[in-house]
Formats: C-alpha cells, structure tokens, sequence
C-alpha cells in the first residue's frame, strides 16, 4: 500500500479517560505514524470527535448547530496528534474544509495530494464541513478523491462483529468480510452514507483495534488481527 487513510475514533484517542485525550495512547500512536511513514507510506489522517462532543445525542439543540460543534472538536483533534506527530520529527499538514484562520489551510484535493507526495502526515479536520454528515463520511470521500488503496479504521473495537460483543458475549469476528455483506447484514463498520460511497468507488477497509499493541504498524507487516472489508 502506496497510500492510506488512517480514521482514528476520537474516543479511542481518549484511553481509559473516555473523554479529551490520553497523552499516552497519543504518544503511542505518533510514535506507529512514524514507523510507516518512514517505511515509505504516505499517510492520511481523519480523526473523530466523540471525546469531545456528541452532537447527535442532544435533543435539546438545534442539530446544524450541534455538527457544527463536533466539527469543531475533530478540528481540536486533529491539532493535537499533528503536534504529537511534529513532535516524532514528522511533518504535517492539518486542512479543514472552512477557513480557520493561521491553524490550518483550506482542503483542495491537489493541495493535499502535493503534501502526501513530499512525505507530510496529512489531516482532514473538520469532517466534510457540512452537518448532517459524520466524520465516517469525510474519511471515505477524502479516501476516494485522494485514491487512496486503503482505508485505516482505528476504532475503539478489534474488528467487524456479527453483533455487538458489549452485548452478545457469543458475538462472532469477522477475518474477512465485503462491503455487500456489511449492507445486507447493516453492521456497524462505518456508517451507512460512507458504506454506499465506499462501495460505489471500490475502496477497501482494514478495521481493528488501536487500543491493541503496535496494531497500526501491524497492519502493514502481516501481523493484523482486525476485519479485512473487501470493496
Ligand atoms: N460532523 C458533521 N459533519 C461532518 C463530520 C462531523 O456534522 O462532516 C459532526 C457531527 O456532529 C459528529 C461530530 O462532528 O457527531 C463528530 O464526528 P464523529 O464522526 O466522530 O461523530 P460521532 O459518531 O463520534 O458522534
């Protein structure tokens, strides 16, 4: 794999904390960026925002309002491992798809492809920009425009299930599944709108753990123990 999308779940970033981050966890998957980097993969980045902020929760306010706060909060996240990254000796680029001033540059799909090519860990703050869509949604049309091979899902779960393992104890994991059987069986991989788009334009997903060791270097050196999702 040429180039990648790595999604990291905001709550995955957070650790045992569940909310903001966990320095350590942060450290950690700063220190797996570089190591694929440095074995020449241009790497991509969307990170959620449900440490910060889940809008969709809320009845109680308008819901373009409350996207517009989780945004936000993908954007916070995305400075915060962009430093972590800096930090390794990487370099980075943060685009959002709205003006935010001095902390990032606007997204365009050449600008962003120019900073993958010169090496940059590239992140796509800000989801998609529009509400009503979901940091899942942004991860597969970023992936799409930028032809990325793969999509990266780093959650806070080890892989695709048959069903929830919080709730079924017997719920099985998947080695392998499609992007047609996560549809028909609608199971919780990435959202709906992001499953269509990712089918419609043949962009594979390997999803696992970040909370498991090493799991995003892991990926890359035959040692994965996630779901691969075939487009
Ligand atoms: N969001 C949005 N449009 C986007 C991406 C994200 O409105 O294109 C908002 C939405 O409110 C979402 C929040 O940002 O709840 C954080 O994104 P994430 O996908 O992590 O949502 P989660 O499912 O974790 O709440």
């Amino acid at each position: 794999m040429k180039r990648i999308l790595l999604k990291l779940s905001g709550e995955a970033l957070a650790g045992p904390n569940k909310r903001g981050f966990d320095e350590a966890t942060c450290i950690d998957v700063a220190r797996q960026i570089k190591e694929v980097v440095d074995s020449g993969v241009q790497v991509a980045i969307v990170i959620g925002g449900g440490n910060f902020w889940r809008g969709r929760t809320s009845e109680h306010m308008d819901r373009t309002k409350a996207d517009q706060i989780g945004m936000l909060a993908t954007v916070m996240n995305c400075i915060y491992v962009a430093d972590m990254c800096r930090q390794t000796g990487l370099k980075t680029k943060v685009f959002t798809p709205f003006v935010c001033g001095s902390f990032a540059e606007v997204f365009s799909k050449d600008a962003a492809v120019e900073a993958l090519e010169q090496g940059m860990v590239t992140f796509f703050a800000g989801g998609t920009g529009h509400p009503y869509f979901s940091t899942d949604t942004a991860t597969a049309l970023r992936a799409i425009e930028i032809k990325a091979d793969a999509i990266l899902l780093a959650k806070a779960i080890d892989g695709v299930y048959d069903s929830d393992p919080k709730i079924n104890k017997d719920a099985i994991k998947y080695d392998r599944i499609t992007l047609d059987e996560v549809l028909d069986q609608k199971l919780a991989v990435i959202d709906l709108t992001a499953t269509i788009m990712c089918l419609e334009n043949q962009m594979p997903l390997a999803v696992f753990g970040l909370n498991e060791d090493n799991s995003i270097v892991n990926t890359f050196n035959g040692e994965f123990h996630g779901t691969y999702v075939d487009a």
